[in-house]
């Protein structure tokens, strides 16, 4: 209705009797009242919606996000009816309403799929031959499910046949078919969508991710835009995949093509696609500065896009949160009850608050019980969360249980809120180790730069490949020494003396570093041209090397285990004359380096595995007699 006011558009609303007073009836130029308050008796019937549009000369309906958002059946009607529907052709929706029906068409479209069964064939013995052959642990959906409702995860083929019975009987109550489908089950999961778009005119493009990870009950509570942590090779072929899958249905309008990523293999497949506009759009809105209801209204009325993919901006991060009423601790089951003080946030352009109630209002059993979307923007990731957290601690309800408190909490977790920056911390401690190193070594040389070869040039010189290391760092979760995560990280030598530094899981990171030392412990880094200042504080202890790590309002604490002690802080090793200190290996040969005089070994300058250069320098002897 905002945009439909700011467009010079005027609107009509309808309501059941349990929303006669409701904020969007309050909102719209007109109402009507089109049933009484259970959903299939008002908002589920599709000729009372319809008789409201042609009673007051509305030309086209939108259909919203729940309800007949997704009914092909209602799309069609529209159409026969000669109303425009604000959404997507009939035939796309029908396509896509069937979970098994939309995995052969994407099959064929080429579009990676979880593996899995969707075959028409449902007797159960046939259904536990081909979970056999998927393996388990499996998942079975429901073919024309929503809302996580009739899924079950089944973890052997003993519990198979009592999961099937199950999730049968719930799909035939909830959705009137009790077709089901297989997939594996992905244990560490990552939901990342993609927002299409499509015009009249055969036009398709994508407006980036959506990461929708963070769930209760297999729905979703806060979604965020971009996803973090992917690579640009990810995004861009997951925006590619998405756009196939969009043009395999002759799609125009909104819609969501829902992607599952296996996090230990990095891989992602389709899931299903969502034919509308979905309740989280405001994220992809707020990184792309666009508002998707009125290209929704503009493509409807048959103009092009208004944007070609290369005009798609990408500013920013933005959050959702769905702020809902529920009893967190009875299993997140929905309440009810009445609005006695609600002071949401205040918005502004970098906050908005969408809701459909206001003080005073119930929430009442009929319909979801969500109160606000609440949705932030800032300029990177860290900014954004941070407003999140300041946010919701100042969303202000009473009078009915909220989650607002669980998503505080859910905010505040180190693996939402730190994981990422973890990561990237430990990027800026390596590059930081890395560019300490390359001068320490410079300064080891005896007779210093005259005396250095190639091999110290930073880039290093390698012949036909880049110089590339591996770097170990436990991450201390907690600052407390006792809660470790290992990150293993590449670094790879660039040319003009930048690190490209990647994690080594299979949902990597990638992040190009330049470092200039500013003296001291203070760093100058640029991140993927991004400049920000760094401290940091080494020390070693226990046998440990100790990395502290500040940077853009975080802190970080590493360790790594040094695996030969470097001789000065300890007592140092007295060796004899042409006694041997170290072994080193070259062309598969080993040889033994002496000590050259009687004396204490001081400053090994090595471990154990490390390469070693023409030049370099293995460990000083400090003589007997000085
Ligand atoms: P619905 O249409 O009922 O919402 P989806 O197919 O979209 O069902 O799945 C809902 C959620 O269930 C996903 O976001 C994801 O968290 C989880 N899920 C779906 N498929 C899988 C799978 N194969 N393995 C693991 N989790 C899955």
């Amino acid at each position: 209705m905002r945009t439909a006011r700011r467009l010079g558009i005027r609107t009509v609303g309808v309501y059941s009797d349990a929303d006669r007073e409701s904020l969007h009836v309050r909102s719209a130029d007109e109402a009507v009242r089109i049933g009484p308050p259970p959903a299939r008796e008002s908002y589920l019937k599709a000729s009372a919606i319809v008789e409201a549009a042609l009673r007051t000369g509305a030309q086209a309906i939108h259909p919203g996000y729940g309800f007949l958002s997704e009914s092909a059946d209602f799309a069609q009607l529209c159409q026969n009816e000669g109303l425009t529907f604000i959404g997507p052709p009939a035939s796309a929706i029908r396509d896509m309403g069937d979970k098994s029906a939309s995995k052969r068409i994407m099959n064929a479209a080429g579009v990676p799929l979880v593996p899995g069964y969707h075959g028409d064939e449902q007797g159960i013995d046939y259904l536990k031959e081909e979970a056999e052959k998927i393996g388990y642990p499996i998942l079975i959906k429901p073919t024309h499910g929503g809302g996580g409702k009739g899924m079950r995860i089944v973890q052997g083929p003993d519990e198979f046949v009592e999961s099937l019975l199950g999730a049968q009987r719930e799909a035939a109550a909830s959705f009137g078919k009790s077709t089901i489908l297989l997939e594996k089950y992905i244990t560490q999961p990552r939901h990342i969508e993609v927002q299409v778009f499509g015009d009249k005119h055969g036009n398709v493009i994508h407006l980036y991710e959506r990461d929708c990870s963070l769930q209760r009950r297999h729905q979703k509570i806060i979604e965020e835009a971009p996803a973090p942590n992917v690579v640009k090779e990810f995004r861009s072929h997951l925006g590619e995949a998405a756009v196939s899958a969009a043009k395999a249905v002759g799609y125009h309008n909104a819609g969501t093509v829902e992607f599952i990523m296996d996090t230990t293999s990095g891989k992602f497949y389709f899931m299903e696609m969502n034919t509308r506009l979905q309740v989280e759009h405001p994220v992809t809105e707020m990184i792309v500065g666009q508002d998707l209801v009125e290209w929704q209204i503009r493509v409807a009325n048959g103009e092009p896009l208004p944007l070609t993919q290369s005009e798609i901006p990408l500013k920013g991060h933005a959050f959702e949160a769905r702020i809902y009423a529920e009893t967190v601790p009875r299993g997140f089951l929905p309440a009810a009850g009445t609005l006695h003080h609600y002071h949401p946030v205040s918005v502004s352009p970098t906050v908005r608050v969408e809701t459909g109630v206001a003080e005073g209002d119930t929430v009442s059993m009929h319909y979801d019980p969500m109160i606000a979307k609440l949705v932030v923007w800032g300029e990177d990731r860290n900014a954004a969360l941070v407003k999140l957290k300041n946010c919701l601690l100042n969303f202000q309800v009473a009078g009915l249980p909220t989650n607002i408190n669980f998503l505080q909490r859910l905010a505040d977790h180190w693996a939402f809120a730190k994981a990422y920056a973890a990561k990237l911390s430990a990027a800026l401690v390596a590059a930081c180790i890395c560019d300490r190193e390359h001068i320490t070594s410079k300064e080891l040389i005896p007779g210093g730069d005259r005396l250095l070869s190639l091999w110290y040039t930073n880039p290093p010189f390698r012949m036909h490949h880049s110089a590339k290391r591996k770097m170990e760092l436990e991450w201390d979760k907690e600052l407390s020494d006792n809660s470790l995560e290992v990150f293993k990280l590449v670094i790879t030598y660039q040319s003009e003396g930048s690190y490209l530094i990647e994690t080594e899981e299979g949902h990597s990171c990638c992040w190009e570093i330049k470092v200039i030392h500013l003296g001291n412990n203070e760093f100058r880094v640029a991140v993927d041209g991004r400049h920000t200042l760094v401290t940091m504080a080494l020390y070693s202890k226990d046998s440990l090397r100790h990395m502290h790590i500040w940077h853009d309002e975080h802190h970080h604490h590493y360790r790594q285990t040094i695996r030969l002690e470097r001789g000065n802080d300890d007592i140092s090793q007295h060796k004899s004359s042409f006694e041997p200190v170290l072994v080193l290996e070259a062309m598969k040969m080993e040889h033994v380096v002496k000590s050259p005089r009687a004396g204490y070994v001081d400053g090994l300058q090595v471990a154990v595995g490390q390469q070693v250069y023409d030049t370099s320098v293995l460990f000083m002897i400090k003589i007997d007699d000085q």
